[in-house]
């Protein structure tokens, strides 16, 4: 009876469709890209309906709680779904992954038990092991499990690359993302990132590089390096040498077939002079750098331990500009930090119109478990949403001045898909910003000159030079 059941579990544990919906930034949906590779490899077949699907994917993010909170919310929908698939006969396995899966593990199945899988972001490289461990419970009830459930927030980020299919055979192009670096060590005091994602491992550079050729291969043209604090990368080059992420930089403009090269995200304090000069000396590293500033006033950002001060932040911006004046900047911010005065939140203004950034995001302080500032007197709600809003109208000015300045250039634009409506495309400039024009669909994966015809709040629109 016990092999019977084992042979029908590799069996029944394949051709399963499945659906994933993720939350957060581009690590996450680097992250969902290779878990739909190791489900397809296991001969499992994409779906766009979480209706049609026999194995449902959450990844999830812990930044905010709210993100946490719309995973909640999701899964009584999903749960709803299993109900009616169970009714016909048929069952739908659900998997939490990411970074609500780490902080939560099995306090999900308490808040939702038709969760079947919990794996945390180092851990999903077991996700079709997983996936067969519960097929054969369900099929074999005669085989006595120890569990109902399954938890894995193991915590090796060098043991999940080693893990993962060495081919990358979902790339979303002609820009495709590159993960460098796992985790983080600074401990912002606000940032459940290293309780998540665990401490920082850079993945060695042949890793990378060798990812970097295939996915040239496969048509990327613009390579994205991600990472929390790609900056300090520092992976093991050889046995006996490192790479820093600037030497990465150039490793990766050499290879033919690159032709642009972005990163995010890089921390201040991490920014060295080869950096700053590399962005002159590789004509494919784009001139658009995220440096997440977090506020402008040197009080809070010592409370948040961000190890660097107004100053020393406005210096690295100003020694970038000397390099490449034409440089962009985008950054993130948090307001109503526990202790931030009206003051404090003055500064942070006057630092966004110091600057003038391209564009950045700004958020809600949101107390998170395990951090320190979560622990500390928190500033009320209604003060948070109005100086987000404060907050936001400054950033959007200025976005909205950077766009209209462009008005009349002559920008290269990668284009990178269809646009909504005939004959429309959709790329980027080398500064980060949409541009809609006219071109045909076989211009995809091309860089071309553009005629900035109007800059608008969030994009532009032009038409191709020639
Ligand atoms: N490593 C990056 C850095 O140092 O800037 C940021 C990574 S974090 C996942 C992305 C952004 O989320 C942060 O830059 C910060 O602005 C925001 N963030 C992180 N924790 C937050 C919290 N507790 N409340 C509100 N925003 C938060
Ligand atoms: Fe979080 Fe700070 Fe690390 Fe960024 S640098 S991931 S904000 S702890």
């Amino acid at each position: 009876m016990l092999s019977i059941c084992f042979i029908s579990k590799a069996l029944m544990s394949r051709n399963k469709k499945f659906f994933i919906k993720t939350y957060g930034c581009q690590m996450n949906s680097y992250d969902s890209d290779r878990i739909a590779e190791i489900l397809l490899l296991a001969g499992h077949i994409k779906t766009s309906l979480p209706e049609d699907a026999d194995i449902v994917v959450i990844n999830t993010c812990n930044v905010r709680e709210k993100a946490q909170e719309k995973l909640f919310s999701d899964l009584g929908r999903i749960a709803l779904i299993k109900a009616k698939a169970a009714e016909k006969g048929r069952s739908v396995i659900i998997l939490v992954v990411g970074c609500v899966a780490q902080a939560l593990g099995k306090e999900i199945f308490a808040r939702a038990d038709c969760v079947d899988i919990v794996l945390g972001p180092q851990a999903y490289q077991n996700i079709q092991k997983s996936i067969e461990e519960v097929i054969s419970q369900k099929q074999c009830p005669e085989v006595k499990m120890q569990k109902n459930f399954i938890v894995d927030t193991t915590m090796s980020a060098e043991d999940k690359f080693k893990l993962l299919p060495r081919n990358r055979t979902l790339v979303k192009l002609p820009s495709a993302f590159i993960s460098i670096q796992e985790g983080c060590d600074k401990f912002c005091t606000y940032c459940s990132v290293p309780y998540t994602r665990g401490r920082e491992y850079s993945r060695p550079t042949s890793e990378i590089i060798s990812e970097a050729n295939q996915l040239v291969s496969s048509g990327a043209r613009e390579i994205f390096l991600l990472g929390q604090n790609v900056s300090a990368y520092n992976g093991k080059y050889s046995s006996s040498a490192v790479c820093s992420f600037t030497e990465l930089l150039f490793l990766i403009s050499s290879i033919k077939g690159v032709e642009r090269i972005r990163y995010t995200t890089s921390h201040p304090c991490d920014i060295t002079t080869e950096l700053m000069k590399a962005h002159k000396e590789i004509s494919s590293l784009m001139p658009f750098i995220h440096l997440p500033a977090q506020s402008g006033s040197d009080i809070i950002l010592k409370k948040m331990n961000r190890g660097y001060s107004r100053s020393q932040y406005i210096k690295i911006i100003n020694e970038f500009r000397k390099i490449l004046p034409n440089i962009a900047f985008s950054s993130d911010f948090i307001v109503g930090f526990p202790g931030e005065t009206e003051t404090d939140f003055e500064a942070t203004c006057a630092l966004v119109d110091e600057v003038s950034y391209a564009q950045a995001y700004s958020f809600k302080y949101s107390p998170r478990p395990q951090t320190p500032s979560s622990k500390w007197d928190q500033i009320d709600e209604q003060t948070k949403i109005r100086r987000l809003a404060v907050l936001q109208e400054i950033i959007n000015k200025h976005q909205l001045h950077y766009n209209q300045s462009m008005e009349g250039k002559e920008l290269l634009v990668l284009i990178e898909k269809e646009g909504r409506y005939e004959n429309q495309v959709i790329g980027k400039t080398e500064y980060m910003q949409s541009v809609h024009l006219s071109a045909p669909k076989n211009f995809i994966g091309k860089v071309f000159p553009v005629k900035i015809s109007r800059g608008f709040q969030n994009s532009l629109s032009g038409k191709l030079v020639g």
